[in-house]
């Protein structure tokens, strides 16, 4: 009989969605959550925790490449980077492809997931787990904010959907600890889910945001497996010229890095800014 699993809508439970289980590759419950991978036809092999798809091997290309190289291109010179989460080094990979990127500080909870990637998840990680320019750290990215002694020109905030555990990683007291551990002219960026199911996933964390930075701001990519239409980047910095570089600018930076990607291209970078005033209307 073919297995299914079943994401019900994390939200209102109006509707589920199943993926076919072609075949069960890991599975574990720890202290932090369920965390099952598995085969499927058409995204690959697919990363769910309580069971709700993360990461789907065959489009993660898009949400990581957006995740790093907006960010990364619009400053122009980041040197270093923590991630909060990201444990499946999709993240990471992506970072490592820059050459003046020198460190990355990674702040996982849950030691099981970076095990996982490792052992079944190279097609996302690759080898950054082994980049010497690595430091991860297995904790909790609220208290190592709160004590961090480094200073970072991007701090990228890659956690799950900003219910129940991960609520902490959008509260403002997690932000003001965020912003202090920036250098002048960084920026933060965040993962809001997708503002048609839930304004408050975008709408609030971005309103405690602009207490604290001088500019915010949201840009969109739309992922095949997070089913629902576009998905929203939370931005925050003191400057506002870092959400509008010009496109000659980014695709001269992008042309100097050589990175390889699959999706992201500076004109993309322009557009995903470009924002629906459904959307924009939450910002406000
Ligand atoms: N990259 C995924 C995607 O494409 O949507 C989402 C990121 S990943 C699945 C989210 C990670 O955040 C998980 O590995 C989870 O263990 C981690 N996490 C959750 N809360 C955390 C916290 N307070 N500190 C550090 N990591 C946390």
């Amino acid at each position: 009989m073919t297995q299914w699993t079943e994401e019900v809508d994390p939200v209102n439970g109006d509707f589920r969605v199943q993926l076919r289980v072609e075949k069960v590759l890991f599975e574990q419950h720890t202290p932090h959550q369920h965390i099952l991978l598995i085969e499927n036809r058409t995204y690959g092999r697919v990363l769910l925790f309580d069971g709700v798809a993360q990461v789907a091997e065959n489009d993660e290309f898009i949400y990581h490449e957006m995740l790093t190289h907006v960010p990364v291109l619009a400053h122009g010179a980041v040197r270093r980077v923590l991630v909060v989460g990201g444990g499946d080094g999709g993240a990471i990979e992506e970072l490592f492809k820059h050459p003046g990127v020198e460190q990355v500080d990674l702040v996982e909870i849950d030691e099981a997931v970076v095990e996982m990637s490792k052992a079944h998840f190279r097609s996302v990680c690759g080898e950054a787990f082994e980049d010497p320019r690595l430091r991860l750290t297995i904790g909790d990215g609220v208290e190592y904010v709160s004590g961090c002694a480094d200073r970072y020109d991007l701090i990228l905030v890659d956690s799950k959907d900003p219910t129940g555990e991960t609520n902490v990683l959008y509260s403002e007291p997690f932000y003001r600890n965020c912003r202090k551990c920036l250098s002048p002219g960084g920026v933060l960026v965040t993962q809001n889910a997708l503002p048609f199911f839930d304004r408050d996933w975008l709408g609030k964390p971005l309103a405690r945001l602009r207490k604290i930075f001088a500019d915010i701001g949201c840009y969109q990519v739309a992922v095949p497996s997070f089913y629902g239409g576009f998905m929203a980047f939370g931005w925050a910095s003191d400057d506002p010229a870092l959400r509008q570089v010009p496109e000659a600018t980014l695709a001269e930076r992008y042309a100097a890095a050589a990175v390889d990607t699959k999706y992201y291209t500076p004109a993309i970078h322009r557009a995903a800014f470009a924002l629906p005033p459904y959307v924009s209307g939450m910002l406000v």
